[in-house]
């Protein structure tokens, strides 16, 4: 047995581990150990660099999770087998990333799926940063993939339910509001007269109705007809193909005052907008649709201190926690 840990070792040890940049692919298994020669087979993987074990205890019977890339998935399983090692896979895919369309601009709109594996299984969905200027919404995704990938205490958090989330996904009026204009929250598409159009009054439900503007200089410009926009296309075309499994759907946007959150329909709350990505979700069948509008700072609002970014999004993650227990709740038969 102990020959076949070597030749692991050996072999993992040959390929040149780089930086990760995805965990598409990887693993993750959930092994039992009940003796301590397991234990000490446990200990000598643990010195492979490309193994990422979550918990370093050494005691019987209780699981350690390991995730493993794919180039070390099979010398891994049936080194468990030989020995013996009670295991299972209780990730199949730790990440999915996929690019659903480009920017007018041709950058990347990049789709974040977190699953436990399995298809077709309660999802929340976001999108992120689809006004520009608001630059909290892709912190705060950013902040909730970090929590699900790195922070083993919330897998429960996708075990039943699937996660899907657009970071960006305006990049075009990202780069913008970085390289030359802060303030800017539209598409960089070009017009007759001035760029853009607010890919969030330029979904096709009730398009170009209150709230929005036919006038192609504002700041909620419509767009030339609903879909106009390809960002606003691609999350179009995702919800076509997965509309049917997402349960909740949230648009994270910026900003109100303060942190003390009032709930309600966003016409009364707010202001009516026609064509946003929140009613479209609901026209396609999706139960539950929200729009967060997160706290502002700086002088702008949009400009929050980085001191205050932590703060914003560790708060606003346990809301997240709350719509996953609802989702939950409501739609996963946990008896099955
Ligand atoms: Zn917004």
């Amino acid at each position: 047995m102990k020959l076949l840990v070597v030749k692991l070792v050996t072999l993992l040890s040959l390929v040149v581990a780089g930086d990760i940049v995805s965990y598409d692919g990887y693993k993750v298994y959930r092994l039992i150990v009940t003796t301590s020669a397991e234990i000490d087979l446990l200990s000598e993987l643990r010195n492979d660099q490309r193994i990422d074990f979550w918990s370093r205890h050494r005691i019987p019977n209780v699981p350690v999770d390991a995730m493993v890339p794919p180039d070390a998935q099979t010398e891994f399983e049936t080194l468990l087998k030989i020995n013996a090692i009670t295991y299972e896979v209780i990730i199949n895919n730790f990440e999915e990333t996929e690019i659903i369309g480009r920017s007018f601009e041709r950058r990347n709109i990049t789709l974040v799926t977190i699953s436990s594996g399995g298809s077709n299984k309660p999802t929340i969905f976001a999108d992120a940063g689809i006004h520009a200027r608001e630059w909290i919404a892709p912190s705060m995704a950013l902040y909730i993939i970090n929590q699900l990938v790195e922070n083993a205490t919330n897998a429960h958090l996708y075990a039943n339910v699937d996660w899907v989330l657009i970071p960006v996904a305006n990049p075009d009026g990202y780069e913008f509001t970085h390289s030359n204009t802060r303030m800017w929250r539209k598409t960089r598409s070009t017009a007759t007269i001035c760029y853009g159009a607010d890919p969030n009054r330029n979904f096709g439900y009730h398009w170009g109705e209150s709230g929005s503007s036919t006038w192609q200089c504002d700041d909620i410009f419509a767009g030339r007809h609903a879909f106009s926009e390809v960002e606003t296309q691609a999350i179009r075309n995702y919800l076509a193909i997965h509309s049917h499994h997402i349960k909740l759907y949230v648009a994270i946007h910026s900003h109100v005052n303060g942190t003390n959150y009032t709930v309600g329909n966003s016409a009364e709350l707010l202001y009516t907008s026609a064509g946003c990505s929140d009613d479209y979700a609901k026209s396609v069948g999706i139960e539950l649709s929200y729009t967060i509008e997160l706290p502002g700072g700086g002088t702008s609002g949009f400009d929050l201190p980085p001191e205050d970014i932590l703060s914003t999004v560790e708060e606003t993650w346990e809301g997240f926690k709350a719509y996953h227990q609802y989702v939950e709740n409501k739609f996963v038969n946990l008896t099955n």
